[in-house]
């Protein structure tokens, strides 16, 4: 861990469509530091994806745009949000890789994969076209496909889902980025798959020293790879901490639903998963206080009122939550979770 290669304060990003502004990220912050592997938790439509990509600027504006006071920093000297689309070009797929859900919507069908690979590569290094089908080679191998040289001659949809995403990788490491974005990497695949493809990230990452970001709603992916964890909201984050403290000591009750839907190896096989009952808020019009106070079990007067600010629990670790306000009333966590349920 060394210097932040991330720096996002008070990001907000809205939607303007025709019924009104979507308020899809509103006031996000988060620090990366360089060889981290950070995830950002949440249901669909909490603002994770849209965090990730505003941060690589893949949402076209209109209908998107950053809102004044936002600001992503990247390596310490580049203002993302400040940037024109040549500027991104040179820094997307050089400085920044992004790896997808859907592999077979982001590789392209019409062209080799080792004319893909090789193309990043003669885009943004100084090499021949043989130099780049090597490194094209070095990569797949890497990536932990056999018969590499062949493989470059194959199309994405002569691959299996699982290779496929092999590829997205490969393709994404092709000039060392500093900054790797991984949304949902394994959630098109099945899960024996997707223990590989988390087993191959994870290794990637320490011999690389990459930093990642992990989208993903899936906490069992989340305990294999990350160090920090932001847990997002309706757009807003309402927890962060270290894995341990999001996993053994959660303190927000939507963080705790989350947890609940994680299964877990000495469970009943047939039992069915927690999911936290009711749908998110409607982020043309967001409630007034806590977003989640039509779903809370906990829910106080104060709730439906005054959103809550950011709690300290101890040093990186923080909740959005009135019940960690030292004069709120003690609740219990529910069983199965936190500290000894996923030990
Ligand atoms: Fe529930 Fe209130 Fe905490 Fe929101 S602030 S999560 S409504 S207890």
């Amino acid at each position: 861990m060394g210097k932040p290669i991330l720096e996002v304060n008070n990001l907000r990003v809205s939607f303007k469509m025709y019924a009104g502004e979507v308020q899809a990220v509103r006031g996000v912050s988060f620090t990366l530091d360089k060889g981290e592997v950070l995830a950002i938790v949440g249901e669909s439509g909490c603002g994770k994806s849209v965090t990730a990509q505003t941060i690589m600027r893949l949402i076209p504006s209109p209908p998107s745009y950053i809102k004044e006071g936002s600001s992503i920093l990247f390596d310490g000297k580049h203002e993302i949000s400040k940037m024109s689309e040549s500027q991104m070009q040179n820094i997307r797929g050089n400085e920044m890789g992004m790896i997808f859900q859907d592999p077979m919507t982001s590789l392209n069908p019409t062209m080799t994969v080792g004319a893909q690979i090789s193309e990043g590569i003669l885009k943004h290094q100084k090499k021949s076209k043989s130099e780049a089908m090597k490194r094209a080679s070095e990569l797949l191998t890497l990536v932990g496909m056999s018969n590499a040289d062949e493989r470059l001659h194959q199309y994405p949809h002569e691959l299996s889902g699982g290779m496929r995403q092999r590829v997205m990788i490969a393709l994404s490491l092709a000039c060392n980025p500093k900054l790797l974005i991984a949304d949902e990497p394994t959630t098109a695949l099945d899960v024996t798959i997707q223990a590989q493809i988390i087993d191959l990230l994870r290794d990637i990452q320490e011999k690389t020293e990459t930093s990642i970001i992990l989208i993903t709603h899936d906490l069992g992916v989340v305990a294999e790879m990350a160090h920090k964890v932001i847990v997002m909201y309706a757009g807003k984050v309402v927890e962060r901490g270290t894995l341990e403290d999001i996993f053994y000591n959660p303190r927000h009750p939507y963080t705790w639903g989350l947890l609940r839907s994680v299964p877990r190896l000495d469970s009943d096989k047939n039992a069915e998963l927690d999911s936290i009952p009711g749908t998110p808020p409607d982020l043309y019009a967001p409630p007034v206080g806590c977003a989640f106070a039509a779903r809370c079990p906990y829910a106080m007067k104060v709730c439906k009122e005054i959103d809550p600010e950011h709690f300290h629990v101890n040093d990186g670790h923080s909740a959005a939550c009135w019940l960690n306000h030292p004069e709120a009333p003690e609740v219990e966590m529910p069983v199965g979770i936190g500290r000894g349920a996923h030990g």
